[in-house]
């Protein structure tokens, strides 16, 4: 996480800890909500703790949300677009692969992705990834990924490998023309949606 963002979000977690309108028990949850841990919320107390100062501050602030919510429901419906195109590309590339990313990556959610999901209105995923370094990810499957797109972490979306970059090079039916813009553009209002959240929270 940007080092402003995470000052941001410090700020804001303080402020709503000092609040006498907080909710008992959850000036503990602010205060180890968004402590620096890389990756974040491992264990399932702060877990737990993340996503219930996240779903406080965005039921606090319900009224002035509106447009964050358009942006990250724009987000979720451009996922959207581009989900069967990278199973297909999914389907080309990784049942050879030698090293697959769900079993030897160290993938965890982040900041932007526990906010897009709460602001969609999705169910919250479990918990990380991997509670600890060496573990596969709790949510591959027999027949791959558990969980739909939109809950996974945006880098199991947005990574698209080296195989798979020469694949949509010399690929006629499965082309980036669509995916790689939107992938930018997704990134881009994932930073928007972000920057408008803390904004509006912390004015
Ligand atoms: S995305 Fe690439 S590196 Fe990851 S599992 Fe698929 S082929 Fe392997
Ligand atoms: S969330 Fe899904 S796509 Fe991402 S690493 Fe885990 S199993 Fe793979």
């Amino acid at each position: 996480m940007p080092v402003y963002t995470q000052i941001k979000i410090q700020t804001v977690a303080e402020q709503f800890c000092n609040s006498i309108a907080l909710p008992s028990g959850l000036d503990r949850v602010c205060a180890v909500a968004f402590e620096d841990n890389a990756p974040s919320w491992r264990n399932d107390q702060l877990w737990q703790a993340a996503d219930s100062t996240l779903h406080y501050l965005i039921d606090r602030h319900r009224h002035h949300l509106a447009q964050v919510k358009g942006t990250a429901e724009c987000i979720k419906g451009l996922l959207s677009s581009i989900d069967n195109v990278l199973d297909r590309l999914c389907c080309e590339s990784c049942s050879q692969c030698t090293a697959p990313c769900c079993l030897v990556a160290d993938v965890s959610y982040d900041f932007r992705d526990l906010l897009i999901i709460q602001l969609t209105d999705l169910a919250m995923p479990t918990g990380q990834p991997r509670r600890s370094a060496g573990e596969v990810c709790r949510y591959l499957g027999p027949a791959g990924c558990l969980i739909p797109r939109f809950q996974r972490p945006w880098i199991c979306t947005w990574y698209i490998c080296p195989v798979q970059k020469k694949i949509l090079a010399g690929h006629h039916e499965i082309s980036s023309d669509h995916l790689l813009p939107v992938i930018a553009d997704i990134g881009k209002l994932r930073k928007q949606v972000e920057s408008l959240f803390i904004d509006t929270i912390a004015s």
